[in-house]
């Protein structure tokens, strides 16, 4: 059994460079939406160690949610997250495909 524990974690994002306030939860960047390869099966999971850049590829928009369909542009895995908070509704407008 190994201790699970969440961290808020800071990050600067890899793809644009803006500084991100991470509250333990957040996997990807609100202004650009890139993400990094971090997490394995569930989001926070933290399991992964590809730590690939997270390509966001297109956006879903289903019961008033956007889902994001991250592609990983190292190692091609492909998952959906659901957007956040603050993510730029801009962009994920813009990507509904
Ligand atoms: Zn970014
Ligand atoms: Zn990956």
């Amino acid at each position: 059994m190994k201790n699970f524990i969440r961290k808020k974690e800071n990050f600067i994002c890899e793809h644009c460079g803006k500084r991100v306030v991470g509250d333990g939860y957040t996997d990807h960047c609100p202004k650009c939406l890139w993400g990094k390869h971090v997490d394995r099966e569930i989001p926070g999971d933290r399991e992964s160690d590809c730590r690939g850049l997270m390509e966001p590829i297109r956006v879903l928009y289903e019961k008033g949610i956007f889902k994001i369909i991250y592609k990983c542009t190292k190692c091609n895995h492909e998952f959906g997250v659901r957007s956040r908070k603050g993510d730029s509704r801009k962009l994920l407008v813009s990507m509904v495909k």
